[in-house]
């Protein structure tokens, strides 16, 4: 399998070294050169497999031999064995055809467990048979964060440094940082917003002595393999549901536009799905995106679901790619009108095109309250309030009655305990695995929002064992 990027112009790359790269070198994201096709028998052949067996079925194609597939099986079954329910991705059945699926029982209780949990397995396994080391820098204002700590702690060929603002992340979130524990894992809090965090990110990626010293490498929502992963859930859902002999429907509560692209993706290799709803906060670029064919930016505002509090919505550009034919030049044009001007029109027949599989929804805090408030009156169900505008989503924009759907829950209601027990009156208890979390010793370094101080942090807590 061969990767291409949106913007047509970097190098065509083979899977493990798109996974080390992340981003192309034009700027662009890498996507397979075609979408591996399942036949509706070789859909159906995944009926009753584990989720691990499943998951190999689905990725082995995008990965093209380039790990091999006992190793490729290994780190499926591991990433997923610390998952703590043995369905790893449970469905439970909310209304008469309306499910939601709880994407929210790894280690961090939150959806991205599910890339990163294949991520930095994947990077160990490739770095350490070339006897390589990375350092993955990156910025955080919560779940991102400790996903990829959790998922990088002890591994021999990774430090990790995450960057978040220093007092504006939850305490579940900051204490799942600086909890870890590991020599190699570091958290970084900075006396400043995600905004300075994330251009401090991106000055260390383009001090070019800094970044090839300390082998710099990223963990970000454009990393293929982070979307290739979250493909597996999809064909879970759906088959579980009588896939590929009844189609679904999905509802995902979105920001990057990562989660639902690896719908799209997994639509694409065949999986008869029906539509996706976009849900978002006030931030709703995408659903506006959908109701008018204009992707236009706004001001970011802060919600009661923070993980979706983005503007720019960085997997959009995949999307465009497909839209326009996989015409890279095209994509670069209106990227860059978009970088210019804050806006981009893809024209009727495009936006129609698109509306025939998507459609949007957006929830302010209030009415998210509310979702939340009576879900839990009527089912005795606890949503966060991400997954609260899925099933919103889910039931104003269900178009068939017969068409089940599936919406996605990213988070567990205790990751965002404030917010759940300000909507229902019951403030969510943490899983046992984690029941101890406020009890657990801190270890987090405070840096100015200062360049050459957080480069030398780095430079200082590196090991780089083993590097040339
Ligand atoms: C990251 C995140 C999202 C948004 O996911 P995208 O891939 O950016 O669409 C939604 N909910 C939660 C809880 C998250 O952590």
């Amino acid at each position: 399998m061969r990767y291409i990027s949106t913007r047509g112009q970097a190098p065509v790359l083979e899977f493990d070294d798109v996974l080390l790269a992340g981003l192309a070198r034009d700027g662009g994201l890498y996507l397979p050169e075609s979408w591996p096709r399942l036949s509706a028998d070789d859909i159906r052949s995944l009926r009753g497999l584990s989720y691990p067996e499943l998951a190999m079925r689905v990725v082995a194609p995008f990965v093209g031999g380039k790990i091999e597939d006992a190793a490729l099986a290994d780190i499926l079954t591991e990433a997923y064995a610390g998952f703590g329910h043995d369905a790893v991705a449970p469905l439970v059945q909310l209304d008469a055809n309306l499910w939601t699926m709880e994407l929210f029982h790894g280690p961090t209780l939150a959806f991205k467990d599910f890339a990163m949990q294949f991520l930095g397995r994947a990077f160990d396994h490739v770095l350490g048979r070339c006897g390589e080391r990375v350092t993955i820098v990156g910025a955080t204002s919560g779940d991102t964060g400790s996903a990829a700590f959790e998922a990088c702690r002890d591994k021999d060929a990774i430090d990790i440094f995450f960057l978040y603002p220093n007092g504006r992340v939850s305490e579940v979130q900051r204490r799942q940082m600086t909890t870890v524990g590991s020599a190699n894992v570091h958290a970084i809090a900075i006396e400043g917003t995600f905004d300075d965090c994330q251009d401090l990110v991106k000055a260390m990626f383009n001090d070019t002595a800094f970044r090839d010293e300390m082998r710099l490498s990223a963990a970000n929502s454009i990393n293929w393999a982070r979307l290739m992963a979250q493909i597996v859930y999809y064909f879970h859902a759906a088959v579980s549901l009588g896939g590929p002999d009844r189609p679904v429907s999905f509802a995902v509560p979105t920001g990057n536009f990562g989660n639902v692209y690896a719908g799209y993706a997994a639509r694409a290799m065949g999986l008869p799905i029906e539509r996706f709803i976009v849900g978002s906060n006030v931030n709703d670029i995408l659903p506006r995106f959908f109701d008018s064919g204009t992707l236009e930016m706004a001001e970011v505002a802060p919600t009661i679901s923070p993980s979706m509090d983005i503007q720019v919505s960085s997997n959009f550009e995949r999307f465009l790619f497909e839209l326009y034919e996989r015409d890279g030049g095209v994509v670069s044009q209106n990227v860059t009108e978009f970088r210019n001007t804050g806006k981009l029109s893809v024209g009727n027949n495009l936006w129609e095109s698109s509306r025939e599989t998507f459609d949007g929804f957006r929830l302010d805090d209030t009415d998210t309250r509310a979702v939340i408030g009576q879900v839990h009156a009527a089912n005795g169900y606890l949503l966060d309030p991400h997954s609260a505008i899925g099933v919103a989503a889910a039931r104003a924009k269900a178009s068939d009655p017969a068409t089940p759907i599936v919406s996605l829950a990213t988070a567990h209601p205790a990751k965002f305990p404030d917010a759940v027990e300000e909507a229902s009156g019951i403030r969510p208890p943490l899983p046992p695995a984690l029941a101890d979390l406020h009890d657990r010793p801190e270890r987090m370094t405070v840096l100015r929002n200062d360049l050459a101080q957080v480069e030398s942090f780095v430079r200082e807590h590196v090991s780089l064992k083993g590097a040339a």
